[in-house]
């Protein structure tokens, strides 16, 4: 099943097809798409048996944020070996765990406004909790996760490192630094959900390409982890850390520039394109 928004509406896709949730389901659902993550099992099942091929044409390119009001929003850092080797840190012994503000969220289009020199890019798979999790066993921990999606985690590193100690949820939470999208997609749908290529390039450059089996600490684990101190609630995410590849690793550093075009794509999901603006005047 995937799940989009178009016009503020939640929409059912499949293929160039989308179906008005609120319509195809006389009102039981929809049309906000916030309501139906917090309400996801009876909507996964009455989902189930629509038609989504009955939906209307649309354009891939109007699709909106799909997951837009968390009540939280989990990042985990340093969750692939080879990003921690290029980041000079060790391999952490749990995962470390800032958040990203709402306010920072965006679509999977647009342009983002490059408020310092050095702005990063760090591709994603972000899981999105479907019920009340509490003290999960990492044997349950796919049980409460209802989808996955793309996210980029833009970071800007100077406010992130030039505090000490580091200011992780500030320097990656200007606007538009948590892109999502383009949709959302349940787990079934994919030949292996632990293992789901992922990667980004700017201007066309490859930068990052990995697998999410890459992970130290895998989706169910991550669940296990952070619902063991906090309860995770319906609609929440968890970006689940980036692989090896961002500007800060490289020798020279590299960071996004006026006018480049970073494009984020997980299999199976699709594609976040961003456009990169210097600041306008003031
Ligand atoms: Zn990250």
């Amino acid at each position: 099943m995937r799940i989009g928004v178009l016009n503020d509406r939640a929409v059912l896709v499949h293929a160039d097809h989308a179906l008005d949730v609120a319509e195809a389901s006389a009102g039981r659902f929809g049309p906000s798409i916030t309501g139906i993550l917090h309400d996801w099992e009876p909507f996964a099942a009455w989902a189930a048996g629509a038609d989504a091929s009955a939906g209307s044409v649309f354009d891939p390119h109007a699709l909106q944020n799909p997951v837009p009001e968390p009540r939280q929003v989990f990042a985990v850092g340093l969750n692939y070996a080879a990003h921690a080797a290029e980041s000079k840190y060790a391999v952490p012994d749990f995962p470390p765990t800032f958040t990203k503000f709402r306010t920072s969220l965006a679509g999977p289009r647009g342009t983002v406004e490059l408020p310092g020199p050095t702005v990063d890019w760090e591709v994603e798979l972000v899981a999105v909790i479907g019920k009340y999790a509490h003290k999960v066993s990492e044997a349950d921990g796919w049980e409460y996760v209802s989808t996955l999606t793309a996210g980029q985690d833009i970071s800007e590193r100077d406010t992130q490192f030039d505090a000490k100690p580091p200011q992780f949820s500030l320097g990656k939470s200007y606007p538009g630094f948590a892109p999502l999208g383009p949709v959302l997609v349940t787990p079934d749908e994919f030949a292996d959900r632990d293992d789901i290529e992922l990667g980004c390039t700017v201007n066309g450059e490859q930068m990052q390409k990995s697998r999410t089996s890459a992970m130290l600490f895998s989706v169910p684990q991550l669940v296990s982890y952070l619902s063991g101190i906090t309860p995770l609630l319906p609609g929440d995410i968890i970006f689940t850390g980036t692989p090896e590849g961002v500007g800060l690793g490289r020798t020279p550093a590299r960071y996004l520039n006026d006018g480049d075009v970073l494009r984020s794509s997980i299999a199976g999901i699709g594609e976040l394109e961003q456009t990169f603006v210097a600041p306008s005047g003031e």
